[in-house]
């Protein structure tokens, strides 16, 4: 490194130790416990009411769906499950293309390769680091055609059926200009709303903006259950639907065993759900620590050549689940560097994910060029972004 390199892998350092209390280790983002819910999980306990039936169940679904305000949100196993079963819900059949952002988290190619079908790679916007709608749009009319209402890629032949939009680190793409693609193209969109529960587009919570979307509540995420996930969708037949899918398909009846379709077990149990009820009820405190945190980050970073602090686009109210850093392009080659002082000194921080069509299983798939999120990608720095940063200081 130049003397002018180190300045900066240093200068990042140093500013980061200003703000974050790096004694000890400072983890990415962990879980912060401090509502009901050593209350709610002793309830579950002491009631028996610990697996896949109970009233924080109910409760969750009811509470979720209100704040993100949809008609019907069905809780379930995990992030990656309300994925796939969204895909399974909307009929994606085998041999079908699935758009969705090549720099995304795996599960969201998983989820389309678990249904037979075939993740076909879009590139990244850079004011969003989600899907970008211009370019699938001139993307779409340079290799697709319309057929009887039906898009198909006139490369491969195949159906292209839906667009998994992704709302990277509680960033939300641009939601209305995707919805124009879609109509265009008779795309469904199903969100991947992994990161960006209580991020707000134009006011409106993500998730209200495809036909359905998929939540996750990782430990690692805004809000957790421990593990878990949601679907939600303004279609309440097929929030009925899904709810019927996630439960073994099984008809309700007092004794008998009887299935309609190939179900899934995909609950999520009381008492984690238990958890969720007292996490949504701090999540908007959260939100204003992580937006507080994203703040001082921006004002640290400001004075500093060579690197920026992400900023939620204009239209978004973001969540900011995971705080990024950003360096110059003339300084990419130091992202390495950089990772190891951070992470040498007490500071986690790591890259952003391998791009999808980098990986084995995922290489020979479809997709446009994707410039920018290589770009993005070897750039981009997350650096920790936990509520405790704020409030527990
Ligand atoms: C966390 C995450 C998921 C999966 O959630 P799990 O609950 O871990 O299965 C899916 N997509 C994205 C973008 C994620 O960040």
């Amino acid at each position: 490194m130049t003397e002018q390199e180190k300045f900066l892998v240093e200068g990042i350092r140093t500013r980061l130790e200003s703000v974050l209390p790096t004694e000890k280790f400072v983890p990415l983002h962990e879980p912060y416990f401090v509502g009901n819910e050593q209350k709610y999980v002793d309830e579950c306990i002491q009631t028996g009411w610990v697996s896949s039936v109970g009233k924080f169940v109910d409760r969750f679904e009811n509470d979720l769906a209100e704040y993100a305000g949809v008609k019907r949100a069905v809780a379930v196993a995990n992030g990656t499950s309300a994925l796939h079963i969204s895909l399974v819900a909307i009929n994606v059949k085998p041999d079908d293309e699935i758009l969705a952002p090549a720099l995304t988290f795996i599960a969201t190619a998983n989820a389309v390769a678990y249904c037979g079908a075939v993740p076909h790679f879009v590139d990244s916007a850079y004011n969003t680091l989600g899907l970008d709608p211009k370019k699938l749009d001139d993307y779409l009319a340079d290799i697709s055609e319309m057929r009887g209402g039906v898009c198909y890629n006139r490369v491969t032949g195949r159906r292209i059926y839906a667009v998994i939009p992704m709302h990277t680190f509680g960033h939300s793409i641009d939601n209305d200009a995707l919805a124009a693609v879609a109509e265009k193209y008779n795309l469904i969109i199903v969100e991947d709303c992994a990161e960006s529960i209580g991020s707000r587009y134009k006011g409106v919570h993500t998730g209200n903006f495809g036909r359905l979307a998929a939540l996750s509540f990782n430990g690692n995420k805004t809000i957790t259950t421990g593990g878990g996930g949601a679907v939600l969708t303004n279609d309440e037949a097929l929030g009925k639907f899904i709810k019927h899918l996630t439960t073994q398909a099984k008809i309700p009846h007092r004794w008998e065993f009887s299935h309609d379709h190939v179900g899934y077990n995909y609950r999520m149990p009381n008492i984690n759900a238990a958890l969720g009820c007292a996490q949504l009820e701090q999540l908007d405190g959260f939100i204003a620590c992580k937006r507080a945190l994203a703040d001082r980050y921006k004002n640290l970073f400001d004075g500093l050549d060579g690197v920026k602090f992400f900023v939620e686009p204009s239209f978004d109210t973001s969540n900011y689940w995971l705080n990024a850093l950003m360096l110059e392009p003339e300084h990419a080659h130091l992202r390495d560097d950089l990772l190891t002082e951070l992470n040498g000194h007490n500071i986690m921080s790591r890259p952003a994910w391998n791009l999808m069509y980098t990986l084995p299983m995922y290489a020979d798939c479809p997709r446009m060029n994707c410039d920018a999120a290589e770009d993005i990608s070897r750039r981009l720095v997350n650096i920790p972004s936990s509520v405790s940063l704020i409030e527990g200081r």
